[in-house]
């Protein structure tokens, strides 16, 4: 055997036990279960990527219901698109940051609208996906208290995705999570001063 056969033949050992670790790891994987994805972080790409797997969901055919808190009238485009496809519950249940809308109680009162809403689909098996988008915020204003949060997600029918958003996720719904992505800032066009482009950003 020559030496370049010698470093072919090496090569397919590796990709070969590769291939079987791989294998052996997705075989293992037998369990079908409602997931609690948290995706989290800095940086940008946590809505987009909750709208992403509704995309993948309506593409098998199957209900989704959509929570946009706090976020006022930004996001027009995803909006724009799925509120008019069948299948689709979207709901907006903010009018904006608390520094935009400067009234507590009313950021309160519609975050305790949307969440009553929301509880609502969380009982729902025909709602095979709930995007709580930017909930985080939430727990971290104290609009909603855990206590409410966790009992109801614990309690939704066994075989429903749910995916939450937003910035420092508290910890207890990380530990309650199956999933959980903290997306990195290593830039964002906006500090260069470019605004928020139709189609990426909102
Ligand atoms: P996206 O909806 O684009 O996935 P996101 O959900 O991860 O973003 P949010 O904190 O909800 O992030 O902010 C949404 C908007 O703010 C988007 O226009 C996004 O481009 C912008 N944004 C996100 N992260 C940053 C950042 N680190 N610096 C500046 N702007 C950001
Ligand atoms: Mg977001």
């Amino acid at each position: 055997m020559d030496k370049e056969e010698a470093a072919r033949a090496a090569h397919k050992a590796r990709t070969q036990k590769h291939k079987e670790v791989v294998d052996a790891k997705i075989a293992a994987a037998q369990t079908d279960k409602g997931l609690l994805l948290v995706l989290t972080g800095n940086g940008k790409g946590k809505s987009s990527s909750a709208f992403g797997m509704v995309a993948r969901m309506l593409g098998y055919g199957r209900r989704v219901a959509i929570f946009q808190f706090i976020k006022g009238a930004e996001n027009v485009g995803e909006r724009a698109f799925f509120s008019a496809l069948p299948g689709v519950i979207w709901e907006k249940c903010g009018e904006g940051f608390t520094w935009e809308t400067q009234s507590r109680e009313r950021d309160i009162a519609a975050a305790r609208a949307g969440w009553e809403k929301a509880k609502a689909a969380l009982q729902d098996p025909d709602i095979a996906l709930v995007v709580l988008d930017e909930l985080t915020y939430l727990v971290t204003y104290r609009y909603l208290e855990l206590e409410e949060i966790m009992p109801v997600l614990e309690a939704r029918p066994p075989m429903q995705h749910v995916v939450i958003t937003g910035r420092s996720a508290h910890k207890t719904l990380v530990d309650a999570a199956d999933t959980v992505s903290a997306i990195a800032d290593v830039k964002h066009a906006f500090r260069d001063g470019v605004r928020a482009q139709e189609g990426i950003d909102r």
